[in-house]
């Protein structure tokens, strides 16, 4: 069974933006930064190509063994049992000689194949004799009839000359660096990384370390999304200003608004975005600029802003305002964010991967906003549900390994098929 709009579920709320929607229009104002830079083959883990790279070598270079064995020549192994003298011995990083009729050669894995050999026959269908002469070379005794080619790694067969081995705007992670490095480069031109000024708002919010938790005053609480708030940009390959934590005032709120802005490429904010008076998050972005988007139906999320700040020199750095509650922070973060820095480096949005999976329990009361429930794979293939899914409960986003996206309107019977997105996809 599929969840389904029920009959009996609510409206969708008006006046909030669709998230699909909120995501191509973030995404349409995603100009790539243009800079670029070289960076060392071992420091560009997550970056993003600048360029294209392209081959300038066969991988491998030279045909070579890929088993420890003999090399030989077909031809001259008819029947099992044939002996061949045993005339060189090749370990891997050294040249062989052409082997002529009759001969086998010792050979290791990675050695390049003799001129005149075919095939490699392995060590496990070979017995060693001693020649019948004992001042002469030894003898191997091929126990099964080899195949042409066989344990040969081709020349080219990894990357041919002059292939695309990686392209622009492809992100970089640890296999692509072997790659890059198996062609000879010891550099990549990669784009600059995308500036980030993040600070958080909330006269609550205290600092781990410097109060300790048995003397935090009333009504405090430690400031949380400033860790995974920065954690996440710096996955993503993004230079990170942490502006630290900003006063719940309107001045404060725009005099660190404006200092950021010209540095850098975006401003990231938490909290002080809803309709509270005590938000100034949102005024202080339109006295400066412009707010482009706020709300989202979505939940949690609903308080998101994406708007942009005006420079002196008259260009723009990008705001985006995440809710305060953490758990939507993360949420937000995550779902438009993430492909919005991506953008920036010039990677290509794609959609994360999706997959249908059954619930493993009820959702009886249906939200008019479309849902982002933490849920967990369990040993059945199925999804389990964190108990509280208040925007507040960061614990959810620990327990959980990702994210079940429930359309607006829709309850869900234990059974039903929904759609999971998992967290190692979404904080790759
Ligand atoms: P706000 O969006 O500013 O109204 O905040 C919504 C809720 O999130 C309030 O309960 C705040 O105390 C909480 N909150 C805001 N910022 C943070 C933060 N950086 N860390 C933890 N909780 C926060
Ligand atoms: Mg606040």
């Amino acid at each position: 069974m599929t969840a389904t709009l029920t009959a009996a579920s609510p409206p969708p709320r008006p006046g909030l933006i669709d998230l699909d929607q909120a995501l191509a229009q973030l995404l349409a104002f995603a100009q790539p930064v243009v800079e670029e830079e070289s960076l060392a083959t071992f420091d560009a883990d997550g970056r993003v190509l600048a360029q294209d790279v392209v081959s300038a070598l066969q991988v491998p270079p030279q045909d070579n063994s890929s088993m420890d064995g003999y090399a030989v020549r077909c031809a001259d192994v008819a029947a099992p049992g044939t002996l061949l003298r045993v005339t060189q011995r090749i370990p891997a990083g050294h040249q062989g000689v052409a082997l002529q009729k009759g001969e086998a050669a010792r050979i290791f894995t990675g050695a390049p194949m003799p001129v005149g050999a075919d095939a490699v026959v392995m060590q496990e269908d070979t017995v060693l004799e001693a020649g019948q002469d004992p001042q002469r070379a030894k003898e191997v005794r091929i126990q099964a009839v080899p195949q042409q080619g066989q344990w040969i790694r081709r020349s080219g067969e990894d990357v041919a000359c002059g292939t695309t081995v990686l392209q622009l705007g492809e992100r970089l992670h640890p296999a692509s660096l072997g790659l890059a490095a198996s062609i000879g480069l010891s550099h990549l031109r990669v784009k600059r990384k995308p500036r980030v000024a993040l600070f958080s708002t909330g006269d609550e919010l205290v600092m781990p370390g410097d109060v300790a938790p048995e003397d935090m005053p009333p009504g405090a609480i430690y400031n949380s999304n400033r860790f995974f708030l920065r954690a996440l940009l710096h996955r993503l390959g993004c230079e990170v200003s942490d502006l630290g934590i900003v006063p719940d005032r309107r001045d404060a709120t725009i005099a660190a608004l404006k200092s950021a802005a010209d540095h850098h490429d975006l401003i990231l904010t938490s909290g002080g975005v809803s309709v509270g008076e005590e938000d100034h998050v949102k005024p202080a972005v339109q006295s400066l600029g412009a707010l482009h988007l706020w709300q989202i139906g979505m939940k949690p999320g609903k308080p998101f802003a994406y708007g942009w700040v005006e420079r002196e020199a008259g260009d723009r750095a990008h705001f985006i305002g995440l809710p305060g509650n953490p758990v939507s922070s993360f949420v937000t973060f995550l779902l438009l964010v993430r492909p919005f820095v991506l953008q920036l480096q010039g990677v290509q949005h794609t959609q994360p991967v999706r997959m249908r999976m059954p619930a493993n329990f009820d959702l009886p009361k249906a939200d008019r906003r479309r849902e982002f429930l933490r849920v967990r794979r369990n040993a059945q293939g199925g999804l389990d549900l964190f108990a509280n899914q208040s925007s507040g409960v960061l614990t959810s986003a620990v327990w959980g390994d990702g994210l079940l996206d429930n359309p607006a309107g829709t309850t869900i019977q234990k059974g039903d098929l929904v759609s999971y997105l998992s967290f190692a996809d979404l904080l790759l």
